[in-house]
């Protein structure tokens, strides 16, 4: 059969694939410890989910608008001025299947063939792989230690071309949990506004930061950016609703209306009665984030301390999200070959970095529970002292 050359050029989702692998092995009674996919092991709080079900025994059952239920339309943009000092109405906001149809729908709207799309790397390893579905060109900007895994202002301007459209900054980030400080996002703003750029922001990570650190939203830092800013966003990492699919955009009208033409082609609206779990995630108390955020600080710090007493490992101390992004460049061996042979003779699932545009490294998940870190970070241990 042939298929579409679209897609064969674009590479299926590892994060997806070796934590669907994981899930398998545990389904068949085997003792892994998974620190593949980034989804935080908490069910959704009950309120959230007390909302859902009421909104389905109220019936709302049906086909709603394709941008999303007014109500939570309202509640983002409400959250957005409030939390982000973005200000936005109704009209600015679509809710999406996710950050990742936000984000993949967002490409269609903007991206021509042969457009050039800026990638800091390490990278989320669905950015480029979208990009190319849009028919644009991924340009990737490797970053290192020294810069603390984040691009610089100088370099993103270095990279410009006449054909470059977007850029594409995640902060805090997955994989390496690194957070832009609010100067390195005014200096990126000022690059993007000089050059005439879109910037998409995904801010999926933004309310899990530790010591202190702070989150400036791109679109914040001036009237000029403000207009050249897409922001993506969503409730899966914040209130553990992975399963649920909610995500939104938020961004200049006619880049919402030309994502909701797209969302009206394609999935229409998300799940009505799910929408209105969102609602109360957002309105309701921030008390569960709190409790989630606190928990996954003293995960992350169990962990660092466990990484670092590895002879040959090394791990730069994240600032947000719920990922460790660890060298492994010290065993000599590629990320793939390291993933595997940890899974099969270890029952370790991590993820290879060089899914994520570093080969050298691997991604580990804290969002999961202690007693499984305890466990695989032993295993790790036995696993690298073996090499
Ligand atoms: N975004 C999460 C991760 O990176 C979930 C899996 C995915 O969608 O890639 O692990």
């Amino acid at each position: 059969m042939k298929l579409a050359a679209r897609v064969s050029q674009v590479t299926p989702s590892l994060t997806l694939a070796i934590s669907a692998k994981a899930k398998a092995m545990k389904a068949d009674g085997i003792d892994v410890c998974s620190f593949s996919a980034g989804e935080p092991d908490f069910d959704t709080p009950d309120h959230i989910k007390a909302a859902a079900k009421a909104a389905l025994d109220a019936g709302k059952t049906r086909y709603g608008p394709a941008a999303g239920e007014p109500r939570l339309r309202e509640a983002i943009a409400q959250k957005l001025q409030n939390d982000n000092s973005l200000c936005y109405g109704a009209e600015n906001i679509i809710v999406t299947n996710g950050g990742k149809q936000s984000l993949f729908n967002l490409m269609l709207a903007l991206i021509d063939p042969g457009d050039e799309v800026l990638i800091p790397a390490p990278y989320w390893l669905s950015y480029p792989e979208m990009v190319k579905l849009a028919e644009g060109t991924p340009v990737i900007l490797p970053t290192t230690a020294e810069t603390g895994l984040r691009a610089t202002a100088d370099q993103i301007r270095q990279a410009v071309t006449p054909k470059t459209k977007l850029l594409i900054l995640n902060s805090p980030s997955n994989p390496t949990g690194m957070v832009y400080t609010p100067d390195e996002i005014q200096a990126i703003a000022d690059v993007v506004v000089e050059k005439n750029l879109w910037v998409v922001a995904d801010e999926i990570y933004e309310k899990i930061l530790y010591d202190g650190a702070t989150h400036l939203s791109i679109g914040a830092a001036g009237p000029e950016i403000y207009e050249r800013t897409i922001t993506s966003s969503g409730f899966a990492k914040t209130y553990a609703m992975t399963g649920w699919r909610i995500g939104y955009l938020a961004g200049p009208p006619p880049i919402i209306q030309a994502v909701t033409t797209i969302q009206g082609h394609s999935t229409s609206n998300v799940c009505t009665f799910a929408q209105y779990g969102a609602i109360a995630a957002y309105e309701g108390s921030q008390d569960c984030v709190q409790q989630m955020v606190s928990a996954f600080a003293q995960r992350r710090q169990f962990i660092l301390n466990a990484v670092n007493t590895i002879p040959g490992l090394s791990c730069p101390k994240p600032d947000g999200a719920f990922y460790v992004f660890i060298n492994i460049s010290k065993t000599g061996m590629k990320s793939l070959d390291f993933c595997s042979t940890l899974l099969e003779s270890h029952q370790v699932a991590a993820i290879p970095g060089v899914a994520f545009g570093a080969d050298d490294h691997i991604r580990l998940s804290y969002a999961t529970d202690m007693d499984s870190i305890k466990k695989g970070m032993e295993r790790l241990a036995t696993f690298v002292q073996s090499l």
